[in-house]
């Protein structure tokens, strides 16, 4: 692919508030979808050629993209094949990067395959998951991960479709609360999640569902619907977010469209549909400020801030 295919191929100046779970985010320059490991490779093999910033977005549910957009290439890799292989006592399944780790749970749990539960409410793609090691009900994707295969960005992709691809054991991914070591990369040069590999065992059909509606009762119990990132910053050790920002009296404040939930202070709703990144980063600065304040706590983001911002995050 050259660079004047992936032009006319592009949606230009392409709003990515319609991409995100928040419905916020300026526009990207470029963005393309691709549906297959080959023509992923071929697009980003052509942007790093040519220098073009490209970076991934999965289902846009741990990102908050500023009110400028991303410059450059925005890729939203789609390719939905999952693939089980029996082993004694249960499964390994593959899933490609796209598929949406709902789907992938609730698939798994018909099958009778026990270890996803815990993501049968967790919105966004395989490859988002991985990236941040989403977890719920005290599991995460480090519980039952087996490996990845990744493609390494700018060395020696133009030479064929296998160029850049790697096989990456469970352990090389560092996985830690909500993170693993491909969150440490700045999006544009973060090797991308092709496939994980899953490890599960086989288990009674209805438990697994019971325990899948028990979780999925929880959650509708403690959070609120509508659009949002869902938890804004991590636990800080030993406590909650939402209990420290619900304890300095800021739950329903609102900027602009955006509110700090009454149902769950860790969450930032946008209520209007018009809001904007800016609200939402001027609810985050309140919430770090008077958390700081009362009770000497640095809360950290859990959602990624992408695009230019006026402090010089990415
Ligand atoms: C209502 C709600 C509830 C939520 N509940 C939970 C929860 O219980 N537990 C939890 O952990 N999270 C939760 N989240 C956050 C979110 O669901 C997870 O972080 C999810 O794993 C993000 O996946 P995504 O595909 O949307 O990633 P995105 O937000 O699209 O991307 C996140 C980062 O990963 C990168 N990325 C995405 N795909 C790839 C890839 N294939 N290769 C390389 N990099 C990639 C992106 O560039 C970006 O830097 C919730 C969010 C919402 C909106």
């Amino acid at each position: 692919m050259d660079i004047q295919e992936l032009q006319s191929r592009a949606k230009h100046n392409e709003p990515l508030s319609r991409h995100t779970t928040s419905r916020i985010g300026g526009v990207a320059d470029l963005l393309i979808e691709t549906r297959s490991v080959e023509d992923l490779v071929a697009v980003v093999a052509c942007a790093d050629a040519v220098r073009l910033p490209c970076m991934i977005l999965g289902g846009g549910a741990n990102v908050l993209i500023s009110d400028c957009g991303v410059r450059g290439l925005v890729v939203l890799h789609r390719a939905k094949d999952v693939r089980f292989a029996e082993q004694p006592g249960g499964v390994r399944v593959e899933a490609d990067a796209g598929v949406m780790l709902i789907t992938l749970a609730r698939d798994c749990i018909e099958r009778g395959y026990a270890g996803l539960e815990w993501a049968i409410s967790v919105p966004g793609t395989v490859g988002g998951a991985v990236v941040g090691n989403a977890g719920a009900h005290g599991m995460d994707v480090a519980s039952n991960l087996y490996g990845v295969r990744v493609l390494r960005r700018g060395a020696g992709l133009e030479a064929g479709p296998e160029a850049g691809l790697e096989w990456w054991m469970s352990q090389q991914l560092q996985f830690e609360y909500r993170r693993s070591v491909l969150k440490l990369y700045a999006p544009a040069v973060r090797p991308i999640v092709v496939s994980a590999q899953f490890d599960l065992k086989s288990d009674s059909r209805v438990d697994l569902e019971r325990r899948a509606a028990e979780f999925a009762a929880r959650r509708k119990a403690s959070q609120p619907p509508g659009a949002s990132l869902g938890s804004m910053f991590k636990n800080p050790a030993g406590d909650y977010a939402g209990r420290l920002i619900e304890a300095c009296g800021l739950k329903g404040r609102r900027v602009g469209g955006v509110m700090i939930s009454e149902k769950h202070a860790n969450f930032f709703v946008n209520t209007e549909g018009d809001a904007c990144a800016a609200d939402v980063k001027a609810l985050i600065d309140l919430a770090q400020r008077e958390v700081h304040d009362r009770f000497g706590v640095g809360l950290e983001l859990e959602v990624e801030l992408i695009g230019d911002w006026e402090g010089g995050d990415e």
